[in-house]
């Protein structure tokens, strides 16, 4: 697909909604240099969904509206995020 200066348009205007829909989420501690190595695992499932909801004209993050793809991925970088939470609460003290 391509993208339309119309779609481009909209990504400019909506990038900080959706980025700040992405950033709900309570970010790992990252009070541990190992804590940030881990906190890593998640980026890639992070940039898929970014890249598709950037090029998608279903998704629409800020209303919470994904196609079948978008979910899929970002239940893949909830996964992801989640486990990543979870390592860091059991190690800590
Ligand atoms: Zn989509």
């Amino acid at each position: 697909m391509s993208i339309t200066p119309e779609i481009e348009n909209w990504i400019i205007q909506h990038k900080q909604e959706l980025i700040a829909e992405l950033q709900h989420d309570p970010a790992p501690e990252q009070s541990e240099p190992d804590a940030i190595g881990r906190a890593e695992a998640w980026k890639p499932a992070h940039e898929a969904m970014i890249n598709h909801l950037m090029a998608c004209t279903a998704c629409h993050a800020p209303t919470r509206r994904y196609c079948e793809q978008g979910l899929e991925l970002r239940r893949a970088y909830h996964d992801a995020h989640q486990r990543v939470c979870n390592d860091i609460n059991y190690e800590a003290p």
